[in-house]
């Protein structure tokens, strides 16, 4: 029967778990059923809106029975906006599922059993802990049910964020849990001073309009507020907008503009003209501050950063003597972290920006035991003259490319410690690692509550290796 599922059928079933990406899984006769915004122990009668070979994507039609796991969103916007995905799972079963979703990638697409994932460190704020948010302008409104219907001033400007899988529809939003409150206030200021400049919004359409993006940044250490403006040209009412927005909003430190006429969709400009302050803000990580301008990357959630990089440094093992070796090392944040406890630390990065962001970092920290090289990680490697003790190894959500996962291999070093933001990923690295590299333990890590996003951390040691013993 299962094989015979159609696009369109209406069916009953219950969700057995969690999967990768964020949908809830439920099986008709052992065949795969997605579930958008369902939770464990929900009885459904879903609609199939997909057929593959393999699998069928469905949405909820009635939920029959609730999940244990169920609450009422606190968000007005979902689930037609797709920030948060896990809205309506209760925080303690968040944390249950993204657990169970490293453990499952770990044992089955790694083959490495599940016993050495340990439980999870949960976030210290389930709301309002993004340091960064991104808002899209758009000339065309996406309205909600309750919103309808819209007047054609409202239909033709709207500043908020994309429904998922869609890169025209755009929600008006006015506040976004994600954020701290004062975010909201810059939110809804830049909109109604947007509107009121009578400069029309961006269509991704005809590539026409003015305004396209709106950035919010905020420093947790010294709550401090940084306010990036992209726009299709430059314009006195960038001005205006600056002066009022400084005027009404505390702790703004840097207002920028990022001018783009690229037609893709990114917020980032081709040149950037400095509005009000600074062209950046300064932010703290443990004891180390970090200078982030506009289009740097930094880790979003601060907080939880450092407590992602207090595992990794505990998986370190750092005594003073080490050569640590940092690759994929962005803005160079846990290199310099572990400077202090280590010899000397060298990072390897591909983007030149985040390069000179890491140096600038390590000036602005005093460090002097630190260096970085712009490369690929593959041609770096071979080049490397001298053994590392600790490798620490944080890929994008790609994961590494297998001639590193070789290269690494032979390095030799005595410590490897694995960051991912992907625990599939991961799990496919690990396996490729493990000719050589045993997994001692996984640590994961939540930083981005809501959503179906879970980081960890993995202690990698030499095959045979005495050091397998005796870690906490
Ligand atoms: N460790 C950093 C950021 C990691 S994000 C932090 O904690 O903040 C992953 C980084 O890998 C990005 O900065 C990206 O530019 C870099 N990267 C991706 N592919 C790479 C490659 N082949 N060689 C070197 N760096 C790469």
């Amino acid at each position: 029967m299962a094989m015979n599922i159609k696009k369109g059928q209406v069916l009953q079933l219950k969700i057995e778990k969690m999967a990768f990406g964020g949908p809830g899984i439920g099986f008709v006769d052992g065949f795969v059923v997605f579930v958008p915004a369902s939770a464990p122990g929900d009885k459904l009668r879903v609609k199939v809106f997909k057929k593959k070979k393999d699998y069928a994507e469905a949405r909820i039609l009635e939920i029959l029975e609730p999940s244990d796991a169920r609450i009422s969103p606190p968000c007005p916007y979902y689930p037609h906006c797709g920030g948060c995905q896990w809205q309506h799972i209760a925080y303690t079963y968040q944390l249950q599922y993204k657990e169970g979703l490293v453990r499952e990638a770990i044992a089955n697409i790694g083959g490495l059993g599940d016993a050495a994932v340990k439980q999870i460190i949960p976030s210290e704020l389930i709301t309002g802990y993004r340091n960064k948010m991104e808002f899209s302008f758009s000339s065309r409104r996406w309205a909600l049910p309750q919103e309808m219907p819209l007047s054609e001033d409202e239909k033709t400007f709207v500043l908020g964020l994309h429904v998922p899988g869609t890169f025209n529809k755009v929600l008006d939003i006015s506040q976004c849990l994600l954020q701290p409150k004062t975010a909201n206030q810059i939110l809804r200021a830049v909109r109604d001073e947007a509107k009121q400049s009578g400069l029309p919004a961006y269509d991704i359409k005809s590539h026409q309009g003015f305004w396209r993006y709106l950035t919010i940044r905020h420093s947790v250490a010294f709550d401090e507020w940084m306010v990036n403006i992209v726009s299709s040209g430059e314009n006195p009412s960038i001005k205006t907008m600056a002066a009022r927005l400084t005027e009404s909003v505390a702790n703004i430190k840097s207002i920028v503009n990022n001018i783009s006429q690229k037609r893709a969709g990114v917020a980032i400009g081709d040149y950037e003209k400095l509005v009000y302050g600074q062209p950046w803000i300064r932010e703290k990580i443990g004891p180390y501050v970090f200078q982030v301008s506009a289009n740097s990357f930094f880790q979003t959630n601060t907080r939880g950063a450092k407590k992602l990089y207090d595992v990794v440094a505990d998986y370190a093992r750092l005594t003073g003597k080490e050569m640590v070796l940092d690759l994929y090392s962005g803005t160079g944040t846990i290199a310099l972290y572990l400077a202090a406890k280590a010899a000397r630390v060298l990072g390897v990065e591909l983007n030149a920006a985040a390069v000179s962001d890491a140096l600038k970092n390590r000036d602005l920290n005093k460090v002097d035991n630190a260096s970085f090289i712009q490369g690929d990680i593959r041609d770096q490697l071979p080049l490397l003259k001298e053994v590392p003790d600790v490798l620490i190894i944080d890929p994008p959500r790609s994961g590494m490319h297998k001639d590193a996962a070789k290269q690494i291999s032979e390095l030799g070093a005595d410590t490897l410690v694995y960051v991912s933001c992907n625990p599939v990923t991961m799990a496919r690295d690990l396996a490729m690692l493990n000719e050589y590299y045993e997994l001692v333990e996984i640590q994961p890590v939540d930083m981005f509550p809501n959503t179906h996003h879970v980081e960890a951390v993995g202690l990698l040691k030499p095959k045979g290796s005495s050091m397998m013993v005796n870690v906490s």
